[in-house]
Formats: structure tokens, sequence, C-alpha cells
């Protein structure tokens, strides 16, 4: 299958061939027909399977191929939504928007923005970027240039509306991208509301990496006869990444990722921590080390934010330290690893951290620096891959003997206690109630309170909750594979085994 057989015209042919792309995605060669022909579509399908490309593409040929002319102006394809901003009188100017991706991030929603631009080269096709956290000028002036295609986070494309600076009463497409994301971020009632707004006669499109009931039921409401696209599991995706574990004790983990950097099993990496403060902290440790690094996460501006990433994508620095929320939906081309400095209280963001590299069958590498506190999130993990992942005891970091036991034994007591496991929401005995362990960052900077982890029986990433702890990851005793025969490494297979 061939990018031309899927009916796109020369100009995006050429522009994906000066990407580099031979063939088209699996996403891509499924969905981009079914677009081009108008219909409706949900696809299952995350970051990393070129889903962006999947959208844009065909989007871009449709609106070039019936553009309004002034002479016929397309008038929007059906009344709008008479909802109270629908019924108000709009001061925008400019062509009318036509296109409209809604995205749970703005890193996303830039992205999504850079490959319009990108495929749109030989044919550009007026584009804004619209998301929070910055001032409103500079998308105040990329609406009234009059974009067609326009890309926003919810709450700050319903606040341009409600100050009646965009009208959406013309949008013939849209797109939902990241839903199960927008959706776990609390978006659903500005989601509504864009709907409301919007024509009654349009295309949608409806990108998503998992199906729980939420989504299913946006889906519902919103797509006509969809075409239904499903791609791999990520499970398998992932297959290209190596994953190794570094076991380490906990207060030694800044020293052993320098020592990682510095001695060049690490060059260029995204480093997940879990929290704002962790990140900063850690990056300006580096930096003190003599290692090109910065942060991003929700305290920083959003200029420092796009400073971080560009200086990062462009080589200048490094180590780019992030939170989870931060750095979802990133894609940065060619990504060599991809650093857990801590592991993540939800097994499923494990596998949405290492899908930053790896991708689109490139090889990639996620190394986790993994303490014995940790060890119960390991098994989660595991649990959910299905596989064990092989530990490398690194020279000169073995455990402390005695703070291992100590760590050891609390993890055993502590889950011995009936605590819940993260990201499973079972408890050890697998009968217990849903909780999850922690707060990631995303939680709180979205003012979403904590909650459970969804369903997973129809997840794209299979039933793997459906699976038992103990028969999903097989115990091993004695050292790892990698020759872990000193006491410390025997000692954090054994607590691997056992907690
Ligand atoms: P996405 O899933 O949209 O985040 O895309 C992931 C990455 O895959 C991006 O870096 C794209 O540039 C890249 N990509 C998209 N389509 C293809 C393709 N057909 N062949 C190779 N790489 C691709």
């Amino acid at each position: 299958m061939s990018f031309a057989d899927l009916g796109l015209t020369p100009e995006l042919l050429r522009a994906v061939e000066a990407e580099g792309y031979t063939e088209p995605t699996p996403v891509q060669a499924q969905a981009i027909p079914h677009v081009l022909a108008g219909r409706d579509v949900l696809a299952g399908a995350q970051t990393g399977t070129g889903k962006t490309a999947a959208f844009v593409l065909p989007i871009l040929q449709l609106l070039n191929a019936n553009r309004p002319t002034p002479k016929h102006p397309i008038r929007p394809a059906g009344k709008p939504g008479r909802g109270r901003l629908g019924a108000r009188p709009l001061i925008a100017s400019g062509l009318p928007v036509r296109a409209l991706v809604l995205a749970p991030t703005r890193e996303l929603a830039l992205q999504v923005e850079e490959f319009v631009r990108t495929y749109g080269k030989e044919r550009p096709v007026r584009s804004a970027t619209i998301y929070g956290g910055v001032g409103y000028e500079a998308q105040l002036t990329a609406i009234a240039a009059g974009p067609e295609i326009v890309v926003a986070t919810p709450g700050r494309l319903l606040d341009l509306v409600e100050q009646r600076k965009i009208d959406l009463r013309s949008v013939e497409i849209l797109v939902l991208d990241e839903a199960d994301r927008m959706l776990d971020m609390g978006f659903i009632r500005d989601i509504r509301k864009i709907l409301a707004l919007l024509p009654a006669r349009r295309q949608n499109l409806l990108f998503s990496a998992t199906f729980a009931d939420d989504v299913r039921q946006l889906a519902a409401t919103l797509l006509q006869d969809p075409a239904e696209v499903q791609i791999a599991r990520r499970n398998s995706a992932i297959e290209t990444v190596r994953q190794v574990i570094f076991p380490v004790d906990k207060h030694r983990k800044k020293e052993l990722l320098t020592h990682l950097i510095q001695s060049g099993r690490i060059d260029r990496a995204l480093v997940f921590v879990r929290t704002k403060h962790g990140a900063q902290r850690l990056a300006d440790q580096l930096y003190r080390d003599g290692i090109s690094a910065a942060a991003i996460h929700g305290d920083r501006s959003q200029g420092q934010r796009v400073k971080a990433l560009d200086d990062f994508k462009e080589g200048r620095i490094a180590i780019l330290v992030a939170t989870e929320v931060a750095a979802r939906g990133l894609d940065i081309d060619g990504l060599p690893h991809v650093v857990n400095f801590e592991l993540p209280t939800v097994a499923e963001d494990y596998i949405h951290r290492i899908g930053r590299t790896g991708r689109a069958g490139m090889e990639g590498d996620a190394i986790s620096l993994v303490c014995l506190e940790e060890l119960e999130l390991l098994n989660d993990i595991e649990a959910l891959l299905r596989k064990r992942i092989k530990d490398e005891l690194v020279p000169g970091f073995e455990l402390d003997r005695r703070a291992s036991a100590e760590a050891a034994h609390q993890v055993r007591s502590y889950s011995g206690a009936g605590r819940s496991r993260a990201g499973t929401g079972r408890s050890s005995d697998g009968r217990g109630p849903r909780r999850r362990t922690g707060r990631p960052e995303g939680a709180r900077s979205h003012g979403v309170s904590t909650h459970a982890p969804r369903s997973h029986g129809s997840s794209a990433y299979g039933t793997t909750h459906a699976t038992s702890h103990a028969g999903a990851v097989r115990p091993r005793t004695g050292g790892g594979q990698t020759g872990l025969s000193a006491m410390p490494g025997e000692s954090f297979a054994r607590d691997r085994a056992a907690s």
C-alpha cells in the first residue's frame, strides 16, 4: 500500500515524501480514504501511530478541493446550534473556520498545527492555534486573518467564543484528537458546549487511544454511521522499544542519572518525574553537574515550555525533564531515550511515556530508575505489559543493604495492609476497591479531582486488567538476567518477586 493508493493529491504526496514517509501507517491507510469520502470516522489509535497525518492530510485535501471564493462563499452547512452563545451576533472577521481540531493540551495543539503547515507546504491553508495560559493578542491576530483550520484546546476556544472573537458556524469538519485524554482532563462540558455551536451537518472524526464508556457515549452522540478504524494495541507498538530497569537506592537516583549521561549511556533523553517541583529540581541539579537540561511542567510559562521544547528538538539541550501532563502528546523526532526517573503511579502512563521513543517503527530505549519503594508500581506495569522487564545493576550503584531491607519491609508491610495497586484499581488480593495512589500533576492543574482509572476491558491496550497479577508476572528467584550476583542485586530481585 502506498500513499498514492489512498487517493491523495500530488502535492500532498510530495509533502509526505519530503518528510521521508515511504508508506502509510495502518491508521493512515485505513482512515484516509474514509475521510476523503466524507465519512465520519471513529479511530482507535494513539500518539506514535501516525494518527495526526491520518486526519490532517485528507482535511487539507478536502479544504483545497472545495474552497469558497468571494463570489461563491460556502454557507454554513447547517443551522448553528441554538445555545446561548450560538444565538449571539458575532464580530469575528475573515474567512470562515472550516475545520476545527480539538486537542487536550497546548503542546498537542501546537504539534497538530505544525503538521498542518508541514503537509500544506505546497498549498498552504491558513491555520490558527488556540490554547490557554498565554496572552490573547497573537491568537486574536491569527483569528482575524481568517484561518480555515483552527486547532484548539476546549477552554480557551470557549473563552474566545464567549468574547465573540471567533465564529464556528461554518465548521465543516470536526476532529476530536485524543478524546479519552480530553475527557480524563474534565473537558466534557466544554466539548458539549462547543458542539452546540457547530452546524448540525458536518463531518466528525474522533481519535482516541482507549474506549471507556464515556468515550463511547460521546462517540455515539457525535458520529453518524462512522467508519471504524482500530489500530493494533499499543502493547505491540512498543515492542520496538528496548526496556531496561536500573535498580538504585532512592537517594542515589540523581547521581545515577548523571553517571549514565556522563558515561555516554544516555545522550539525548526525555526524563519523566512525578511532580513539578521534582522536575525543576532535577533539571537544576543536572545543569549544575554540567549537563544541558531544562524542565517543562505546569508552573512554567507557555513561553518557557515552548522554548525548552524547541531547544530540545534542535539539540541545544540534551535532557528535557518533564511531568506526565507537560509531556503528553509531545512529538519529538528521533528521540533515542526515555528515562523514568520515577515510575508513574498509573501503569498505563508507563506505556504513554515510553511511547515517546521507538516511534513509527524506529528503535527506542526506555530506561527506568527503580528503587525498592517502587516495586509494587513496577509489578503493576509488568502485569499490564504481561512481561518482565530486564534489570541491570550499574556497577558502583549497588543497593545499600540496610536501606534496601528497610524499604523492602515498608513495601511489604504497606501492601500487606491491603494497599490498592496503582493503576490497576485492584487491591493486593485482586478484589479490593479501585484507588489511585498519588495524584499526577494533571489532576491538580486541570481542576480534576483524583479519580479511579476507568475500566479497561475494552481499551486499546487489551483486556489486561482481567488478568490476575500473580498470573501475569511470574516471580523470579535469584539474581537478575544480567548477573546480579552481589547481595544487593539479589535483594532487589527477591523483593521484586515478593512485592
Ligand atoms: P503521531 O501519531 O501523529 O503523533 O505521529 C508520530 C510520528 O510518526 C510523527 O513524528 C510523524 O512524523 C511520524 N509519521 C507519521 N506518518 C508516518 C509515516 N507514514 N511513515 C513514517 N513516519 C510517520
